[in-house]
């Protein structure tokens, strides 16, 4: 579990996904490189950096990895079935390379630094090791590993953002992309690797992200989402100004790019979220009006346990300020179900949270516990696992009754809709999201919209996932 540490939320369909490139780019190149990734948005982020520098140096990209010169798995420490899943897909590569000797294997991401041994030398099942913050020695890690050495920098870095780097982008819809402002973490929530696995914040020249921003909007993108572990501390030293920018004039900067281009953000730290952030939120309305906030437990006791630094009242009431400032916010959470020592009343007290934040949507894992946190080190994992799944459930049968209960009251309203594509459904549909981060699937009819194109929306039904609405004047 615990997907919902890092920055953050998982998409379980992207799980695994291979970057697929134009079929034209493949072949400018002299060598072919195949890439996979697992885990968060921002190691999906970090694959289309990887592929920017491996196009810089002769690399193309392949869907398949059976052509490949170079096979790389972008992976995540988070959860433990995300380690077996990388393991068997080396075992799977590694026959292939039986056939193709040549072929370099690769692996990538929050699980290098801590698996590097057991990959490299005691399974032997890679040729390079390479950590989130060693993407630029790729090239040259290359050039060590087809001379038949073991390749490996898993060093962590106190400066890089890779903010010169223009990322490749990895999705293929042409209208949503993702932008890292920052990396690393410094909070030391006790239950998560990511501090150790991508080591200190560090924020990224704002001068690049709005760069790259203005850049996606020019290429015909209409939303971005600033990415991080915990946006909200975003903070950097403009040198040649003399002055500092912290996340809410970051925002601020990106969202006068043009106010057709959406702007997302992901994720918050509650703690971190300040009266500024929501006052430029409140001001823009091409800053969409969703607060992803983990709030992980309603047990003010379990949250000291977790260090996540504020209390079951203070979260409240930080909630309190977001809906008198933002009133139409939609707000989504992460909850861990089974910390260690949770109670029956504390399961309680995340139940009654949840229904005092009315969620429109939540990550809901239970817990297990990850291999060097403070956790780890600290606490006994004592929940037995049919506890922890049975509270869980609990929280996924609220959390379901609360999203149909928020989606219904959507019934009659009309919402400006940024089509991404067709609905999964039906190609006779179109699908896309309102400001508020909620689905919206409608029928095309003859209005001659595009992907891309913001349409007006009237709801008229509902699922518990969907809206379900048709295009008004
Ligand atoms: S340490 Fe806490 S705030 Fe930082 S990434 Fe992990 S869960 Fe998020």
């Amino acid at each position: 579990m615990l997907e919902s540490l890092s920055s953050k939320v998982h998409d379980e369909g992207r799980q695994g996904e291979a970057y697929q490139p134009a079929v034209a780019a493949a072949r400018e190149f002299r060598k072919r490189f195949y890439i996979e990734s697992y885990g968060c948005q921002m190691n999906f982020a970090d694959s289309e950096i990887v592929a920017a520098i491996l196009n810089d140096n002769g690399f193309g990209a392949t869907g398949n990895y059976a052509e490949a010169d170079l096979i790389l798995l972008n992976t995540c420490s988070i959860r433990e079935k995300a380690e077996q899943t990388v393991r068997n897909r080396l075992h799977l590569f590694r026959q292939v390379k039986e056939s193709r000797p040549g072929m370099l294997i690769g692996v990538l991401g929050c699980m290098a630094e801590r698996l590097k041994s057991k990959f490299l030398e005691e399974e032997k099942l890679v040729d390079m090791v390479v950590g989130p913050d060693a993407y630029r020695t790729l090239p040259g890690l290359v050039a060590e590993a087809e001379t038949g050495q073991k390749a490996v920098n898993v060093l962590l870095s106190r400066e890089e953002t890779y903010a010169d780097i223009s990322p490749v982008r990895l999705d293929s819809n042409g209208v949503t992309a993702f932008v890292s402002i920052m990396r690393g973490c410094n909070n030391m929530c006790s239950f998560c690797v990511v501090p150790f696995t991508r080591g200190r914040e560090r924020s990224r020249d704002a001068h690049s992200i709005i760069r790259e921003c203005a850049d996606l909007f020019e290429k015909g993108y209409k939303e971005v989402t600033l990415l991080g572990q915990n946006v909200d501390s975003y903070y950097w030293l403009d040198e040649a100004a003399d002055h500092t920018v912290t996340f809410a004039q970051l925002l601020e900067r990106v969202a006068l790019i043009d106010p057709s281009l959406r702007v997302r953000f992901s994720t918050s730290h509650p703690k971190d979220i300040t009266d500024d952030v929501l006052l430029v939120m409140a001001r823009y309305d091409n800053i969409c009006r969703y607060i992803h906030l983990p709030v992980q437990s309603g047990s003010t006791r379990i949250l000291q346990l977790m260090n996540r630094t504020y209390t079951r009242e203070w979260y409240q009431a930080k909630v309190d300020r977001i809906l008198a400032m933002i009133p139409d916010c939609g707000l989504s959470t992460d909850i861990i179900a089974g910390f260690c020592t949770e109670t029956e009343e504390d399961h309680q007290d995340t139940l009654s949270l949840m229904r005092y934040a009315r969620y429109d949507m939540s990550y809901m894992f239970f817990y297990s516990e990850r291999p060097g946190t403070l956790a780890a080190r600290r606490y006994t994992d004592d929940i037995p696992e049919e506890v922890k799944k049975r509270r869980l459930d609990e929280i996924v049968k609220l959390q379901n009754r609360l999203s149909l209960e928020k989606n219904k009251e959507d019934i009659g309203r009309t919402f400006i809709v940024l089509i991404e594509g067709d609905s999964k459904k039906s190609a006779a549909d179109w699908r896309g999201r309102n400001s508020q981060n909620k689905v919206v699937v409608f029928p095309k009819g003859v209005s001659g919209l595009r992907k891309g194109d913001y349409a007006r929306v009237k709801i008229e039904d509902c699922t518990g996932a969907t809206l379900i609405g048709r295009v008004t004047e």
